[in-house]
């Protein structure tokens, strides 16, 4: 109903006199046509498909043109047509057009307020779980289609804006070299994480690591697609925009250049070009042990890929693992099964679990994170004694688990709930990053109960560096806050 008002709403913009029928009857037959091959055939029509049709040649598209498909053409588009032009359109005036169109949008904005409110979280679930949907779904996923398939053919290749291209960075007096182990974390709540106060143990791994835990971080955005580049970005969450971050440079690419060896470890879905200009590795999708399944490895498959890099390291270096965490609505693939909380949710319409299950699912999702965390910090104490290593942990942003039936994440950010926005972040220092960088652990420890956000990381990546730029803001810098606490100054 949202969408036949809402349709009807748009056509009614065009409908009118003789200009309107050839119009709607163009768009009843090519609607037909499309719907023919979406019903028989499953295609998605997306831009790639238009260029397919473009592209093909007369043999080819014979082979598609069969009699079922002409007859259905006929009679979901021709006939409706030919009833169009027998009719006709009466023309109104405008202002009658306007209150049609009008009535028309407030029916659809009604019945999707009534909609959100009774059942987001099967709403939220489905879209999430059939990104498909918007291919199947005519007319707009034909216009979708072709206006993407003109835009892309004249797409200008964008300048990339320098950032911070004063930047320097002492040369390295130290015997060893400064490393930086980056975990960006995926989908985890700081709600969540005992080590911020949570009642149940899903920190156990990381007890006795000797981590300083930031209990108040808040995310740039609620989704990836946001919150990766808004990290790594100097913009900042409230100038951040991800066009606008693609045309520039990140704190990867300034490291890079400053001459930190920077490396990104992805077991997501790729870095969002965050990675672009710097080294990257994809992790494996499958035969690693027995930990990957359905074309996913779980996220222990950082490790030995973290070690082996490790090994290798010659000068300063900036290493960067990009999890899967607790990607959703399959929270229960995100770990070896069973995991210590049950029962779980073992299935991607998570709105049909008990809400007590699906944080139980959640949850152990989190106990793997510490325990995966854990395991690169004991490989960063390994290497100790051969380099000045510290390891972030960072999330990307939290996830809503059924709170006022909102689930999964995505929301605008004004709009989205805290589960979504605020994050837990981790750092961890070797006894000679401590001394080097100037900052006992405890001193970090003094100021972890601040707040901090996203915009933390850039310029806390340039501190730990010991970059210098004007684009580099020390007030920002957690190593910065840290060694200007007063009660710090006295301690070392
Ligand atoms: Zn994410």
């Amino acid at each position: 109903m949202v969408l036949i008002s809402s349709f009807a709403a748009l056509l009614r913009l065009v409908a009118g006199g003789t200009t309107g029928v050839v119009l709607l009857s163009l768009v009843l037959i090519v609607s037909a046509g499309v719907s023919h091959y979406l019903d028989n055939w499953g295609v998605l029509f997306d831009k790639n498909l238009v260029r397919n049709i473009i592209d093909s040649d007369v043999r080819e598209a014979r082979e598609l043109l069969a009699w079922p498909a002409l007859l259905d053409l006929t009679l979901r588009g021709v006939l409706p047509a030919g009833v169009l032009w027998f009719l006709g359109i009466r023309s109104s005036r405008p202002a009658q057009t306007a209150l049609q169109m009008t009535a028309l949008l407030a029916t659809a904005a009604i019945l999707t307020g009534i909609l959100l409110v009774t059942s987001y979280g099967t709403l939220a679930t489905t879209f999430r779980n059939h990104r498909e949907l918007r291919f199947q779904l005519v007319p707009t996923n034909y216009f979708n289609a072709i206006y993407g398939h003109l835009k892309g053919g004249t797409e200008m290749p964008s300048m990339l804006a320098r950032v911070a291209p004063d930047a320097r960075r002492p040369s390295n007096a130290a015997d060893k070299p400064l490393v930086l182990i980056l975990i960006v974390g995926e989908t985890a709540r700081a709600a969540n994480f005992s080590l911020g106060g949570y009642p149940r143990d899903t920190n156990g791994a990381l007890a006795g690591a000797g981590g300083v835990y930031f209990s108040k971080v808040s995310s740039c955005g609620s989704d990836t697609a946001t919150s990766l580049p808004c990290m790594f970005s100097d913009l900042g969450a409230d100038a951040f925009d991800v066009s606008k971050a693609q045309a520039r440079e990140n704190v990867l690419d300034v490291l890079q250049r400053t001459g930190v060896e920077v490396e990104w470890l992805d077991n997501n879905s790729g870095c969002k070009g965050v990675c672009s200009r710097v080294p990257t590795q994809q992790m494996p999708t499958s035969d690693v042990g027995d930990i990957c399944h359905d074309g996913a490895c779980l996220d222990e498959v950082l490790v030995p890929a973290l070690e082996k890099r490790l090994s290798i390291v010659k000068g300063d270096a900036a290493i960067v693992l990009h999890q899967m965490g607790s990607h959703g609505p399959s929270y229960y693939r995100r770990y070896p099964a069973p995991g210590p909380f049950q029962p779980t949710c073992e299935t991607n319409r998570i709105q049909n679990c008990d809400v007590g299950a699906l944080v139980n699912t959640y949850d152990n999702s989190i106990d793997y994170t510490s325990k995966t965390i854990a395991r690169a910090i004991e490989v960063a104490k390994s290497q100790a004694s051969r380099m000045d290593v510290a390891v972030v942990y960072l999330s990307d942003h939290g996830e809503s688990l059924g709170e006022r039936n909102i689930y999964l994440h995505g929301l605008p950010r004004l709009l989205a709930p805290s589960e979504q926005i605020r994050v837990p972040m981790l750092v961890w220092q070797s006894q000679g990053t401590q001394r080097r960088l100037n900052l006992p652990q405890g001193c970090l420890a003094s100021i972890s109960g601040r707040s901090y956000s996203h915009d933390n990381l850039f310029h806390s990546i340039l501190g730990f560096f010991g970059v210098t730029a004007a684009a580099y803001r020390p007030e920002l810098d957690i190593w910065a806050i840290g060694r200007s606490e007063s009660a710090c100054e006295e301690n070392t």
